[in-house]
């Protein structure tokens, strides 16, 4: 947060007193951020507002830029503070804020919106607040223009409803549920709504995280997620030869910890994948899973919402337009960028079609702008879409900060319940049916192998008694890894400040702008070495960091400093173009397994990332088709060209070469956040987690449906593929009970 603020302007010093009080309530409140306003004194906004930080430095920022755009104010129910709206609560008035005056601290950990009572006599505290750089310093007020700025920024926030509302259900011990669903996220969100549509059903949806933050709704802001309590912070294993460019060796893997899962920081691409990928999945012995079925679930799932695109009858034809999950375009603020870019993708052969997903496959490549979980300036998650519509069902229990540890099962192998950490308490939760295991690629196989189910010499050297010997549980790993391509060219100029922070109002007045879409661009290119084939190899996703950024650091923090600076230089002179280069295909084949049996230790992750030796052969030879867009038009109009990134290890090879870009690919290698696998659908227990109809083998009672089911990885992102498993999950549990009970 201090980095999102520290744009902002210093000219205010806090008086002594304040400062103190503050940095005394930061330190027992263990908040590391705290914001203070003064309630009695109302000189013009910048004059009256603050950053401290624990450490007791307070960066010298008013929050407030004259024209700037940005908005701050603290009165009324909810403080806003640059682009971070924080919902507030009062606090007694003993609270270690201070004596007197009113004290309101935010209802989110780790930042405090203080208003507080300045000890100190008025005069000196007038004194204290004043303005020493007269330069960018307000008019005088007598206080009304404040209150009713801070009145219309209460309204706008409120009417647009852009502060989540807070809702919690309790569940007390030892209760029984018909069903039982572990996680709710992309998958889990989809099964706890479709499931209590049965009136006669009992559902108890545990999720781990809570409530996604403000910052989940707000398209832009979602990279605030990343490393936060929101996020479980994963990241594999250093194997000392892979992703050596990579800060500790290891590839960082955010996982959403919260209602939506991953679908509440995810970039919201929806990418349905192709029909071969589905075909192949009924191939390997999954009947259900046609392209046909696949795409009446997608269908069922789906509100396509872009008028503009329904009039074209084959995209119309293609989606849904009355499911639960929101689907539209983002309006994005670079539009003629991405247009240019498009253009040049066309160019070297990946034609540009309408809507990906309503688009066979066919040449070599195809490419286009791709449709988002986003309408109106807000991320549509499966929490949006799917349960937060529903949650006052009665037959819907919904409790969040609810860790389960394990899931029960009889001696004769029938799953009856679950044992959760709520809140630092142990409780146990039973199912009269089922209990539904939706925690996502990393999570589902863990909690599997903590409940006795995996492979058995694994789970005995953790002191695990083993239930059942599922050797598959866990393995099957693979990702769509990310090699970045760093392309550099004369145009965009340098961003402009100011704009940018307009765009911050605009989104306040009607949630257009910056915010109101991801970071990364909106468009993608899918291609394929023949142009034979009926699906593509591989995708590239952009994004677009104009000259000299402020912000460019956040692309590249993973990395080692060297690499690091080598990709920050350049773009002190030029834009950077940076394609995501993803092999979508990949043969190579990574596990997790436990640590230790201790639940809330992370498993080891091993991503494995190029060990089949066709995977890197594969990524050269697209890392070069991708490159010839520095040959069109365009790129040469901006003399375009690709750069060589310092990677020690690779330094020594031709620049350009097979083996640097091999070099290049196995160094830099990062994930596009797609795992899927470790409880792979498929015929045979001996290499498969669930059969058919998502029932864990050698267990009753007991299904996954998320995406580590996946027996091959779709040719696009992973969120769609992952809401259509759920919706055709949901429909196998209601046609099995419904027809028995
Ligand atoms: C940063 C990021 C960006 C992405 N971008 C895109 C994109 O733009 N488009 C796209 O299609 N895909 C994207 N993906 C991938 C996509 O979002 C995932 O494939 C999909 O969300 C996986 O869904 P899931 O239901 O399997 O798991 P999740 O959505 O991860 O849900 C698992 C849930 O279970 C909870 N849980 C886990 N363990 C427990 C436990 N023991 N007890 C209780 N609850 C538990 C978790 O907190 C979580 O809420 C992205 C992913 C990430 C992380």
């Amino acid at each position: 947060m201090l980095e999102q603020l520290s744009f902002l302007q210093t000219n205010v010093n806090h008086s002594a007193g304040a400062q103190d009080l503050l940095l005394q309530s930061m330190a027992e409140w263990q908040v590391d951020l705290a914001v203070a306003c003064e309630p009695y004194f109302v000189p013009p906004l910048p004059h009256w507002l603050g950053v401290l930080t624990r450490s007791g430095t307070a960066p010298p920022l008013s929050l407030i830029e004259r024209g700037s755009g940005y908005v701050v104010v603290g009165w009324g129910e909810y403080v806003v503070v640059g682009t971070h709206f924080l919902r507030t609560r009062c606090v007694p008035r003993e609270s270690p804020l201070g004596v007197g005056g009113s004290h309101r601290r935010a209802d989110r950990q780790g930042v405090m919106v203080a208003c507080v009572s300045d000890p100190v006599a008025p005069a000196e505290r007038r004194r204290g607040y004043r303005v020493r750089n007269t330069v960018n310093t307000c008019t005088s007020t007598t206080g009304a223009a404040t209150q009713l700025f801070a009145s219309a920024i209460n309204f706008l926030a409120a009417t647009q409803c852009i502060i989540p509302e807070r809702q919690r259900h309790y569940a007390g011990d030892h209760e029984t549920y018909d069903f039982i669903i572990i996680g709710g996220g992309s998958a889990g969100s989809v099964v706890a709504s479709r499931l209590s549509e049965i009136k006669k059903w009992n559902i108890l949806l545990l999720e781990a995280g809570s409530e996604p933050p403000i910052e989940s709704d707000i398209p832009y802001l979602g990279q605030y997620l990343f490393q936060s309590k929101y996020d479980w912070q994963y990241y594999t294993q250093n194997d000392g030869v892979k992703h050596q460019a990579l800060k500790a060796g290891s590839v960082y893997w955010p996982r959403g910890k919260m209602l939506g899962g991953c679908s509440s920081m995810n970039g919201m691409i929806y990418v349905r994948g192709r029909d071969c990928d589905f075909q192949a999945w009924e191939n390997a012995g999954n009947p259900n899973w046609t392209p046909e079925n696949v795409n009446f679930y997608f269908k069922k799932a789906e509100s396509l919402q872009d008028n503009e695109l329904l009039k074209d009858p084959d995209i119309r034809d293609t989606y849904g337009y009355d499911g639960p999950q929101v689907i539209n375009t983002f309006n994005i603020t670079y539009r003629e960028i991405t247009e240019k870019v498009l253009e040049s993708w066309d160019y070297i052969g990946f034609k540009r079609v309408a809507d990906i997903n309503a688009h066979g496959f066919n040449g070599l490549g195809i490419s286009g702008i791709l449709r988002s979980t986003a309408a109106n300036g807000r991320r549509y998650s499966t929490y949006r879409s799917y349960l937060d519509p529903n949650r006052k069902r009665k037959n819907l229990k919904i409790v969040t900060n609810a860790f389960v540890t394990k899931v029960l099962i009889t001696g004769n192998s029938h799953a009856y319940g679950v044992e959760v950490d709520i809140m630092k308490q142990k409780k146990t939760f039973y199912a009269n049916f089922e209990v539904i295991l939706s925690a996502g690629s990393v999570n589902t196989p863990q909690l599997l192998m903590l409940s006795g189910i995996g492979p058995a010499e694994h789970l005995l050297s953790k002191n695990i008694s083993c239930i059942v010997n599922l050797p598959a549980v866990g393995r099957n790993l693979h990702d769509h890894s990310l090699i970045p391509i760093a392309i550099y060219g004369d145009d965009p100029g340098q961003e402009n400040k100011e704009e940018k922070l307009f765009e911050v109002t605009k989104y306040m007045y009607n949630r257009t702008g910056l915010l109101a879409h991801n970071i990364i661009t909106d468009i993608s290119a899918f291609f394929s070495r023949n142009p034979d084939m009926a699906y593509p190899e591989f995708q590239s996703h952009l994004t677009v960091i104009r000259k000299n950024s402020q912000s460019i650091k956040n692309f590249f923090h993973n990395y080692q400093d060297d690499t690091q600076k080598s990709f920050i230089e350049f773009n002190t002179k030029k834009a950077l173009y940076l394609f995501q280069f993803n092999l979508l295909h990949p043969l190579s084949r990574g596990s997790i397994y436990l640590k230790t049996s201790n639940p809330y230790d992370h498993p080891i992750i091993n991503g494995n990332y190029f060990s089949e030796i066709r995977d890197l052969e594969a990524t050269v030879d697209g890392i070069k088709m991708l490159t010839e867009i520095v040959n069109t038009p365009y790129f040469k109009s901006i003399n375009a060209f690709v750069q060589r990134v310092n990677i020690p290890q690779c330094n020594k090879y031709d620049f350009k070469s097979d083996s640097y870009w091999q070099c290049y690919a196995i160094n830099t290698c990062s994930t596009v956040y797609h795992p899927v696998g470790t409880a792979k659908m498929g015929p045979n227990p001996r290499d498969s987690v669930v059969n058919n109809f998502l029932k864990v083998y050698g267990v009753m009672r007991l299904r996954v449906i998320d995406a580590s089911i996946m027996p091959s990885i779709t040719s696009g992102n992973t969120n769609a593929p992952t809401i259509m498993i759920g919706e055709m999950g949901s429909d196998m549990i209601k046609a099995e009970y419904l027809s028995h009970y």
